[in-house]
């Protein structure tokens, strides 16, 4: 597929409020795509759309060439490579930091354990939190759980990472370390979408930023001009 995404005038509505409005918005294999905007924009409701969490109402969306709709096994064949980090972990509380980057490779996409559990220790060190994976989510702190929810995405090899304000719950101590992390994640050939309000985080690593408001696009551009006072 030429765009690794593709929006064309698509429309949302929750109910008659109308939570996206003629979205059109092309992102480029390997690019950082950076979401801001004012809560109830409709920034999380955007990217839900790329792996069908939510569905739409009329337009169009081609993600990785697959068209995603109402054929559910394209959707499938999507949701099989695009990862999802949310701001509240969502890791399995009675399962350990191992076992919750395993269950899913096992369960998702078919793998054995012992290659499985390959998959998530490297993952997890890369994350730098290798030396926790016995533990269990509430025995480590937020910004390790986020690297956690990080690396249990990541070893499902995505193709694509959406991220969904990954810093928002975090004490502000705790959000530079997961900064940090994606930051190396954005300089790779991963196609990246991030809802953010970190402007420093989004202004290093931003290929392209675009601004919401009310369901509508309403400013697009690199981060030099999204970011620098008129
Ligand atoms: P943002 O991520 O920018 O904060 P959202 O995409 O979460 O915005 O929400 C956009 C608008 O749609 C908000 O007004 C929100 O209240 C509304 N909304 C989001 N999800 C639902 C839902 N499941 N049902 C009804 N309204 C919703
Ligand atoms: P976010 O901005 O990250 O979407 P929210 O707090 O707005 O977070 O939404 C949390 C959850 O509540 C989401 O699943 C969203 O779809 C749902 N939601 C948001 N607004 C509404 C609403 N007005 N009515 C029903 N559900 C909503």
């Amino acid at each position: 597929a030429e765009h690794a995404i593709s929006f064309g005038k698509l429309n949302k509505y929750y109910g008659d409020h109308h939570a996206l409005r003629d979205v059109s918005l092309d992102v480029e294999y390997g690019e950082t795509l950076v979401i801001c905007g004012p809560s109830g924009s409709g920034k999380s409701t955007l990217i839900r759309c790329v792996n069908g969490l939510e569905t739409y109402a009329d337009g169009s969306l081609s993600v990785l060439g697959h068209a995603v709709g109402d054929d559910e096994r394209e959707l499938e064949a999507v949701r099989k490579r695009v990862g999802m980090v949310f701001q509240n972990f969502n890791l399995f509380p009675h399962l350990t930091i191992l076992e919750n980057c395993v269950l899913p490779q096992i369960r998702g996409i078919g793998r054995a354990r012992a290659e499985a559990s390959e998959v998530a220790m490297a993952q997890l060190s890369r994350m730098q939190v290798g030396e926790h994976a016995e533990k269990f989510p509430d025995q480590i702190s937020g910004g390790q759980k986020q690297r956690v929810a990080l690396a249990r995405s990541l070893s499902l090899n995505p193709d694509i990472m959406l991220f969904d304000e990954p810093t928002s719950a975090l004490d502000p101590e705790m959000i530079a370390e997961v900064l940090d992390v994606m930051q190396e994640l954005t300089r790779g050939n991963m196609t990246i979408i991030c809802v953010t309000h970190e402007m420093g985080f989004a202004r290093a690593v931003a290929d392209k930023v675009i601004l919401m408001a009310d369901g509508a696009i309403v400013e697009q551009g690199d981060p030099e001009q999204m970011f620098t006072a008129p």
